[in-house]
């Protein structure tokens, strides 16, 4: 079960280019390079081996996740931009227990993964499909940014959620389900932009084949 949290990370900010060591490609490889949240199956190339993923201990168990849920689990973990910028506001945090966060972040990834394909594909009916995914699912999804009523997130300050999680006493993180799990965390477009582009490329190219 996922939800945002404030775990600790083992690096100081999220890289897109991350090197993993022998033992974990290996075990990636095992996994099928397959996020343990949204289902993202990554493809592995001589610059990126780790294709966007990484392992992180969730709830006692190691978990493989790509870098937009790993960042979920790490809220407090800034991410490394193109230009060597870290960003700490890589995403928002909304009230939605109806739908989980591995579907959330893999419709977010296809959406926003469309639109940059649009971009440099300029196609008039495609980008009126992708404006209007984008009504249907994101702006509602933001919407609900406010709706956070036991935790008074009103500004829905990231890392303000983050500390409240990481300074829970043990009995109140016992009951983390029942406290957090209705929160979903929603990754930015644009802090995330570099990795899209770079899964564009391989993991989604066999979709673009057919287009
Ligand atoms: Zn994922």
């Amino acid at each position: 079960m996922y939800f945002p949290r404030s775990l600790p990370s083992r690096t100081d900010f999220g890289v897109f280019n991350y090197t993993p060591t022998k033992v974990e490609f290996k075990a990636m490889k095992k996994l099928g390079f397959k996020c343990d949240c949204c289902g993202f199956i990554g493809q592995p190339t001589k610059a990126h081996p780790a294709c966007g993923l990484e392992f992180l201990r969730v709830a006692g168990q190691i978990k493989l996740l790509c870098i937009l849920c790993a960042q979920s689990q790490m809220l407090m973990r800034p991410v490394m931009l193109e230009n060597g910028n870290k960003e700490y506001n890589h995403g928002r945090l909304i009230y939605c227990p109806e739908i989980s966060q591995g579907k959330i972040i893999r419709v977010v990834r296809d959406i926003f993964a469309m639109a940059q394909y649009q971009k440099s594909n300029p196609n008039r009916p495609m980008r009126r499909y992708i404006e209007e995914l984008r009504e249907s699912f994101i702006e509602s999804l933001l919407s609900r940014c406010t709706n956070i009523p036991a935790l008074k997130v009103s500004n829905n300050d990231l890392v303000g959620y983050a500390s409240l999680y990481k300074y829970a006493s043990p009995e109140l993180l016992k009951n983390e389900k029942k406290v957090f799990g209705s929160i979903r965390y929603l990754p930015d477009e644009v802090v995330y932009g570099q990795q899209i582009k770079q899964w564009l490329h391989t993991s989604y190219q066999p979709y673009l084949n057919e287009v």
